[in-house]
């Protein structure tokens, strides 16, 4: 691949510096280097250095005037004349003057283009001068010039002229190095400057972005202190009042358990004279009496049951409800449980059966408690199963486990209200026009026996489709039967 390589542009005016005859180098250049290098090394504010660097380089070459326009950082415009040092107050000051950019002037643009330094001598002579910069060369009485560009890398920084008024002059290859080893010290000086400021600027912004941070960062902690402070405070008022509830619960429990105590006793009374009435002790009664009595009976054995539940209730939330397991007559149990629902089944015209497997071993479980829970099961699957619906209990054996089904074919369950009616109080709403009565404690009470027995309870059902209340107890294997 060819590499074109841009030819480097002729200057108009200027004298390229670069082949005059070789002289020694004079030490007092040299010396002055020296002392230009240790200001640019000592640093300090930028402006006082430039003006500083202007002044020796004027004062070690003999000129006129020295002056310097910096290009601004973001702009392809010199601009002002920042800095400049004249020999004697009859030399025109051209400080804060501005020079004429690279595209409308020549003169610039060679100075801008072409590698330092560049020579005019006796540019009002030139007839090579275009109008503009020889206004401009008049108006500063420059007879001769060496000025070149100031650069970091391949970046233009700015423009430094080195006049000569008073007199033509041919300025030495010399001299012309002197400066541009200047030039590039400067640049080198100005470039660091910037850089330095930079970096400040940066160092600055992270800075106040820590500060910010910092400040942020305690408002949080303030912040957190504050919720945390509220959340304590809030947990405390909960406790207290859970505390509170904890001990409202108890004496509700105390009240219930005495309560309920308090009315078996008369409840006892009126079903033994109710028994006693129905038996003929007193005299035998007139048929209307009798009825009255019976009435009287059932509703007597209701009370007893809600009290029995109540009872129960307390007992469970007092963690006193004990179970004695024991080898139950399985069979005997539902065949009797199946006799005393038998009257409640035919007054609703409903068909109750049952199924057990001929070969059935004992259950292990408490027996009153086993009734008890087969007793609520199935009272409730004669209330929601409508007229001449159908119920049937089956027991069959899984394992060490005798798995008892209580099925009906009533109004079933929804499945969202399926995990709420094993809790105390919970009842299916089934619309206004649908009432069963009832407390909402009986399967609570189931829940909490067939757990106390180390049983499982489960259920399946759908609304309309009948409902299937499983319960599965543990039964003794023939060996420890025997
Ligand atoms: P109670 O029967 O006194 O209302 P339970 O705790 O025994 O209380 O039952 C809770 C609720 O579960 C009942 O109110 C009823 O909505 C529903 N439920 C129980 N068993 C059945 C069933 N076999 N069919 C339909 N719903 C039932």
């Amino acid at each position: 691949m060819t590499v074109m390589k841009a030819k480097p542009r002729e200057p108009v005016v200027y004298h390229r510096l670069v082949a005059m005859e070789a002289m020694p180098v004079e030490l007092e250049l040299i010396s002055a280097l020296q002392e230009i290098h240790e200001r640019i090394a000592e640093g300090g504010e930028l402006g006082a250095l430039l003006d500083d660097v202007c002044g020796a380089i004027g004062r070690i070459l003999g000129a006129d005037r020295v002056h310097l326009a910096l290009k601004g950082t973001d702009s392809n415009v010199f601009g002002r004349i920042d800095h400049e040092w004249c020999s004697c107050p009859e030399i025109n000051r051209t400080l804060g003057g501005m020079l004429p950019s690279e595209q409308e002037d020549d003169v610039v643009l060679d100075l801008v283009a072409t590698p330092p330094p560049l020579a005019v001598i006796d540019p009002l002579n030139n007839p090579k001068l275009a109008a503009g910069p020889r206004q401009l060369f008049e108006a500063m009485q420059v007879k001769s010039s060496l000025a070149g560009r100031l650069q970091f890398q391949s970046r233009v920084l700015g423009l430094l002229c080195v006049h000569q008024c008073d007199r033509v002059r041919h300025w030495t290859r010399q001299e012309a190095t002197f400066l541009s080893v200047v030039l590039g010290l400067l640049g080198l000086a100005i470039a660091n400057n910037r850089m330095i400021q930079s970096m400040q600027a940066q160092h600055q912004e992270m800075v106040s972005l820590h500060f910010r941070l910092e400040e942020s960062h305690q408002q949080l902690e303030a912040q957190v202190a504050e919720r945390t402070a509220q959340l304590r405070e809030a947990n405390e008022t909960l406790t207290a009042m859970l505390d509170e509830l904890r001990q409202l619960d108890q004496l509700k429990s105390g009240f219930l358990d005495t309560v309920s105590h308090e009315l078996r006793t008369p409840i006892h009374f009126i079903t033994g004279f109710g028994s006693l009435l129905n038996d003929g002790m007193y005299g035998e009664l007139p048929e209307k009496a009798q009825g009255a009595v019976s009435k009287i009976m059932v509703g007597a054995e209701r009370l007893m049951v809600l009290v029995d539940d109540l009872l129960d209730q307390s007992r469970l939330e007092r963690g006193k409800l004990s179970v004695k397991a024991q080898a139950v007559d399985y069979a005997a149990l539902l065949r009797r449980m199946v006799e005393d629902f038998q009257p409640l089944v035919s007054a609703k015209g409903q068909c109750l059966t049952l199924d057990f497997p001929e070969a059935m071993p004992p259950l292990y479980a408490d027996p009153e408690r086993t009734h008890q829970v087969l007793r609520n099961l199935l009272s409730n699957a004669v209330k929601f199963t409508p007229e001449r619906g159908e119920i049937r209990l089956t027991v069959s054996r899984e394992g060490d486990m005798l798995k008892t089904v209580v099925a009906d074919n009533g109004i079933g369950i929804p499945k969202e209200a399926q995990a709420q009616i094993f809790e105390r109080f919970y009842q299916v709403d089934h619309g206004p026009t649908r009432s069963y009565g009832g407390t909402g404690l009986g399967l609570a009470i189931v829940k909490a026996l067939v757990a106390a027995m180390s049983g499982r309870l489960s259920l399946e059902s759908a609304p309309g489709q009948g409902s299937r209340f499983i319960v599965e107890l543990p039964c003794l294997s023939s060996s420890e039967g025997a």
